[in-house]
């Protein structure tokens, strides 16, 4: 890796967090002085293997990786977890040192909004399909800050993951519309060995709701299987997936979708670049899955 002004900064203070956005700007600006590439992997932390994978890919391929932990307000409406939502700062440290991630950046709510606070960040259409449509303030919660991440971490590269489908594409619109200087990857969904797609929220399933919750991955393989053997259908494709998943205790369908994975867009017929999605409750616990096809 050669040497690395933010190490030699570790190695003296030992700090690997960062809680001001000023002391990161810093950090930040000493790096880009000394062309070292920077990895950023926004996260609310919690993490697991999901969150890892990007961490890994961003590692490989920076000098310096830069992991956010931010339970960010602006993405919850008031009947939403934002309170329980799990958090474990001190597991997270040791999972990023493990990680060999330089820094963590935790800001404090009141830095990020402080307020006087009022723009908004908007990426209008895409934002309304699927889980916009039960959420319709959750993308703008999510593009205002990652925006505010994106010009404070000055990232060459960012990592996201496609088990949130419709927040990659619209990340990747927004760098695209605002001129961020910044790459855009986005990495495959890790599962749990049963296939279960890996979630800071699994936390909140009893043992008999994590069987229900299988459900989601279970019909989405359904799906990609008689999409394979040849169906073209999309709402024979959906009424198998709802039946398949309503016979599980616990669920209730938010929704189910099949969209093309650009605009997001209802489709009747499969065709390449498609996107089956869903969004399911199992008990209190909200959950989503995709399979691109
Ligand atoms: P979160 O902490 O839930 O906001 O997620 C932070 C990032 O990790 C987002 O880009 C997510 O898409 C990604 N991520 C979460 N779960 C997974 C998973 N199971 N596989 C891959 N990426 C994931």
């Amino acid at each position: 890796m050669g040497k690395i002004w933010v190490s030699n900064y570790q190695k003296m203070s030992k700090k690997i967090l960062i809680e001001e956005i000023g002391e990161i700007r810093k950090i930040v600006k000493q790096n880009k002085q000394r062309n070292k590439s920077i990895g950023f992997v926004p996260t609310m932390g919690f993490l697991h293997q999901g969150h890892i994978s990007l961490i890994r890919a961003a590692r490989a391929e920076n000098q310096i990786v830069i992991v956010s932990i931010f339970v960010n307000p602006a993405q919850f409406s008031p009947d939403e977890d934002f309170e329980e939502y799990p958090r474990n700062l001190e597991r997270d440290i040791s999972i990023c040192k493990d990680e060999k991630v330089d820094l963590i950046f935790n800001p404090k709510s009141e830095e990020i909004y402080p307020k006087e606070f009022e723009t908004k960040v908007s990426v209008s259409e895409l934002k309304k399909p699927l889980c916009g449509i039960s959420r319709p303030n959750f993308f703008d919660g999510i593009t205002i800050v990652v925006a505010k991440l994106f010009n404070i971490i000055e990232p060459n590269n960012v990592y996201f993951g496609q088990k949130d489908a419709q927040q990659a594409l619209i990340v990747k619109r927004m760098i695209e519309d605002l001129n961020f200087p910044t790459r855009m990857h986005i990495l495959p969904i890790v599962r749990e060995r049963d296939g279960l797609a890996m979630s800071s929220r699994n936390k909140y399933l009893s043992d008999n709701e994590r069987k229900s919750a299988l459900s989601l991955y279970k019909s989405l393989q359904m799906a990609k299987k008689m999409i394979e053997n040849g169906e073209k259908n999309s709402n024979i494709i959906k009424s198998k997936i709802r039946k398949f998943i309503k016979n599980m205790p616990f669920t209730k369908i938010d929704y189910i979708e099949i969209v093309d994975y650009e605009k997001l867009q209802s489709v009747q017929e499969i065709r390449s670049n498609t996107l089956v999605a869903l969004a399911v409750w199992v008990g209190k616990t909200r959950l989503i899955d995709n399979v691109l096809v």
